[in-house]
């Protein structure tokens, strides 16, 4: 009669079969679909593969008569809903197949019936009986595919009205459990489930959910795409009140072969053949090889040319053939019909990195893509790599070499690293740039045949001198790889995004509500945001942020100093600091008494600081410098008049503001431009509006928390032990962050003076300032370990322990550790300081020392038990120390 009882016997007895979410068996329905062709899985059939994978549904029972209808009707108990099982039924409720609410066995003979009767011309295989599910907020869960990125999840609220809303994120597969905080918080009315105006929904249990759902996916890849529409989330819990999935043979996204090789040689060949390399002025081949030799290419050059003895006074020879060394790099530069044979000959001899500017390939129709399909052939069988074709190469300042096929002057050496299609977008706008930008590399990709943007990306993270990366896109080729590797590269610099085409809508036929909502550009942004990257609005935003990023460093906290000669752009910088993130820093009177004294009489002392017109540089000067001593203020704006820019270029250089960036904003720049363009050079990123210095400052700013934070996890993994039990409680250990404030003052409040004595060697206290330094670190200097326990709602620091990198000595960090009283003596600071041993360990540090009082005895036995080596005794310290070698 039913799927009902015995299956879920079949799913505990089974349950979790080498450590997959679904066993053997209802792996086997999805299966089983797949090979009768069938497209979808109806609803009790995705709930029952759900219930399995251990997610809370309104039931899958389903009754083929009447009579059965009632017999699981007394299982369930009343109220009950009935909805029409038929594979030819997608969409139940507007083909009238959904009864909700029945109270009585009489109604659910009633609704039998008729429906019964509703569907009698369609093939149908019987009706489900499930429970009522309460009222809660209607929500959607979906997977999708995408050609590019593979499967995708998608979270959002609006149950029926789900695709007018469009309040909907994404992310693609797998997910961790970030990107499902990240998914819940991002959406509009995330607000609704946190609790506007009712009890917030219990998100804990809805990350859950998204997770699970990945790991499904992502386990059987047969799942092509899945609704669960509507869930309903509650205060506890959630329930799937209808499902269905699509199945189908997996498809593999992943074709390119490409990566993982080091392009290291493909940015600093040591020798550079060029194909087409002419004395022609004017030829693309002079171009190119002009550019070689005028901007000093330190390797050795072959001009591959048949007709002549010398190009440029550089013996030139008929075929690369016939070089008598090898030859790291060729270009090619001949017309689109010779590239073959100039390829296979790149083969032969044995060239590891060939780039094609030539052009007439894939772009040009039908022929080109033909013969671009040919070389591609070639190629892949000698594991020759090509960038292009239609490219306009490399630039790399760091090895004075520039492939571009249009004439470049002088490039000065810098920090950026850019990525793009178009070889005529990278010429058209490095003329200007390089006025107020300096590049590293530039890369351009064209018809990326082989070498695509994710390789250049993967080069650039490594390579030392790139400090910045810029990409602009057209389109992202396996893009499941991209998301891998600018995750990776986001944490070690920034890189930010143009990609083109952000409007165009999805115009895929869909079936699902899923797929119907995931148009290109919201996948797009959905990797961007899931790898850390950062999407630039327009070239103008782009370069904003790139100039930004490749001068100044990073802000370590969000209170801002706004310095200004007029009010009205105060206001503007301050809204949008608000809009963005940051805030105005406080001052503390130690410092607007400092302040008061830098400025004229009739001068407000505030935050935004307007010197009206009688702004002077070295007033300007004087404010910065107090700035920079006020912990509070980790960021400066300056606003300054266009009429006297220039006397600000030589007192803006002269300032120390210990790694606190600078922005500055003059109203109208492009029509002061020059003096705009020393300033640029002198390293300060100058912007028309305030609203961009303020907006840019925030994206910097959330980039450092971004990275810092991932930064942290990748090291939190290394723990061998994060949970343990202190006297029947749970405790869980952890690195502190930027959200612990509350918490750590809690615990240093708790903490008896002698224990914060025996740990800071002087009297201590919380305040608000050293909340913000002691839970805000940066993990690439410091590590702080917490034990928390949990009880109910309640969050407790237990200790805390503290490694701190030795900036003066290589290898070495600090060790320190306090535990509250009532928790001492229970082995906590011997496992917290196993576990910093261990990170230590994993951080690659080669000593741990510590030192504290005589007195200290606990700390000094927590120390020996974790096999510290006495060092020496000074007054009244011990130091000790640990080799980790
Ligand atoms: P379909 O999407 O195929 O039209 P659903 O199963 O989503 O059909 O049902 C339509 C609507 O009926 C749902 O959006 C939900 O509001 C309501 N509904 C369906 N099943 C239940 C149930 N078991 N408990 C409460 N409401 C339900
Ligand atoms: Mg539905």
């Amino acid at each position: 009669m039913t799927r009902g009882s015995s299956t879920s016997q079949r799913q505990k007895a089974t349950a979790n079969q080498g450590g997959k979410l679904l066993n053997d068996e209802l792996a086997e329905i999805i299966h089983q679909a797949v090979r009768d062709n069938r497209s979808y899985l109806m609803e009790h059939e995705s709930k029952e593969i759900l219930e399995g994978a251990g997610i809370a549904t309104t039931g899958y029972l389903v009754a083929r008569s009447e009579d059965e209808a009632l017999a699981l009707c007394e299982r369930i108990g009343f109220p009950v809903a009935m909805k029409i099982v038929s594979p030819d039924i997608v969409h139940k409720s507007d083909a009238g197949g959904v009864r909700l609410n029945l109270l009585s066995a009489e109604d659910v003979r009633k609704a039998y019936r008729s429906m019964v009767e509703t569907f009698k011309y369609q093939h149908i295989e019987g009706i489900t009986i499930q429970r009522m599910a309460a009222p809660g907020i209607e929500a959607i869960i979906g997977v999708t595919r995408d050609p590019s990125f593979g499967p995708l999840i998608m979270f959002g609220l609006g149950g029926v009205f789900v695709e007018v809303l469009r309040d909907v994120s994404f992310r693609i597969l797998p997910i961790t459990e970030k990107d499902a905080a990240e998914m819940i918080e991002e959406i509009r009315g995330s607000d609704i489930l946190k609790g506007y105006r009712g009890r917030p929904v219990d998100l804990k249990s809805l990350q859950q959910l998204l997770l699970k759902i990945s790991r499904l996916v992502d386990e059987n890849p047969e799942i092509h795409e899945l609704d669960l529409n509507p869930l309903f989330l509650y205060s506890e819990g959630y329930i799937a009140v209808d499902a269905r999935m699509f199945v189908r043979e997996p498809v593999h996204t992943e074709t390119t072969v490409t990566g993982a090789q080091n392009l290291h040689d493909f940015f600093y060949p040591k020798s550079i053949a060029v194909i087409g390399a002419s004395d022609v002025k004017g030829k693309l081949g002079y171009n190119v090889f002009c550019n070689l030799i005028s901007h000093q290419y330190p390797g050795k050059l072959y001009p591959i040319n048949p007709g002549k003895e010398t190009v440029m006074g550089v013996r030139a020879y008929k075929s690369i053939r016939d070089v008598p060394d090898p030859v790291d790099l060729a270009i090619v530069i001949v017309p689109a019909k010779a590239v073959e044979a100039a390829i296979a000959d790149c083969c032969a001899k044995g060239v590891r990195f060939v780039v094609v500017e030539a052009a007439g390939f894939a772009e040009s129709g039908k022929e080109g893509k033909e013969a671009q399909a040919r070389i591609e052939a070639i190629i892949r069988k000698h594991g020759c790599r090509v960038l292009g074709p239609n490219c306009s190469g490399v630039i790399n300042t760091h090895h004075n070499m520039v492939q571009s096929i249009g004439l470049l002057g002088d490039l000065k050496k810098g920090n950026v690293g850019m990525v793009a299609q178009a070889g005529v977008y990278a010429a058209g706008i490095l003329t200007g740039l390089s006025n107020v930008l300096d590049f590293g590399i530039v890369a351009t990709i064209g018809n990326k045949m082989d070498i695509n943007e994710t390789d250049i990306l993967e080069y650039l993270s490594d390579d030392d001198h790139i400090s910045a990366i810029v990409m602009y896109m057209e389109d992202i080729r396996s893009g499941k790889r991209f998301v891998d590797v600018a995750s990776r590269a986001a944490l070690r610099k920034p890189v930010i995004v143009l990609k083109s085409g952000r409007t165009e809508a999805g115009k895929k036929a869909v079936s699902s509500h899923t797929a119907s909502l995931a148009g290109n550009d919201e996948v797009n942004s959905a990797a961007f945001k899931q790898s850390g990257v950062i999407r630039a609005r327009d070239n103008e935003h782009l370069f904003a942020l790139t100039r930004a990023f490749s001068k100044q460093p990073i802000p370590k906290g969000n209170g801002v100093m706004v310095i200004t000669y007029t009010g009205s752009l105060g206001v503007a910088a301050t809204d949008m600091l608000y809009l963005s993130g940051m805030r105005l820093a406080e001052l503390e009177p130690y410092f607007q008494k400092r302040l008061k004294n830098a400025l004229p009489e009739f001068a407000n002392v505030g935050n935004p600081i307007d010197c009206s017109f009688s702004m002077t540089p070295e007033q300007v000067k004087n404010l910065i410098e107090i700035g920079v001593e006020s912990g509070d203020v980790q960021s400066f704006i300056v606003v300054i008049q266009g009429e006297i820019l220039g006397s600000f270029v030589d007192v803006m250089k002269s300032i120390d503001y210990k790694q606190k960036p600078v922005a500055c904003v003059v109203a109208c720049k492009e029509f002061m431009i020059h003096d705009v363009v020393k300033m640029e050079q002198a390293g300060f990123p100058v912007y028309s509006t305030a609203e961009m210095a303020a907006e840019v400052l925030g994206q910097m700013y959330a980039y450092g928390v971004r990275r810092q934070s991932a930064l942290a996890d990748s090291i939190a993994r290394h723990l061998t032990k994060d949970n343990l039990s202190v006297d029947d409680m749970p405790v869980r250990l952890r690195l502190i962050n930027s959200k612990d404030i509350g918490l750590w003052t809690d615990f240093v409040n708790s903490c008896s003076s002698k224990s914060l004595w025996l740990r800071f060697l002087s009297p201590f206290s919380a305040t608000p300032e050293r909340a913000q330094r002691f839970c805000n670190v940066n993990p690439e200097e410091e590590v702080a370990l917490v034990a928390e326990a949990e009880t109910g709602d309640q969050h407790k620091f237990l200790g805390i322990a503290r490694l701190i990198k030795n900036k003066r000595r290589e290898g070495e960090a600090e060790y320190a550790i306090i535990i509250s009283d009532p928790w001492q003596n229970k082995s906590l600071g011997i496992t917290l300081s196993e576990q910093c041993i261990e990170l230590a360990k994993k951080e690659g540090y080669k000593t741990i020392r510590a030192e504290t009082i005589q007195q200290n005895h606990a700390m000094i036995r927590i120390f020996r038990r974790c096999d510290f080596s006495f060092d020496g005794k000074d007054e009244n310290m011990v130091s000790m120390s640990l080799n980790l070698s």
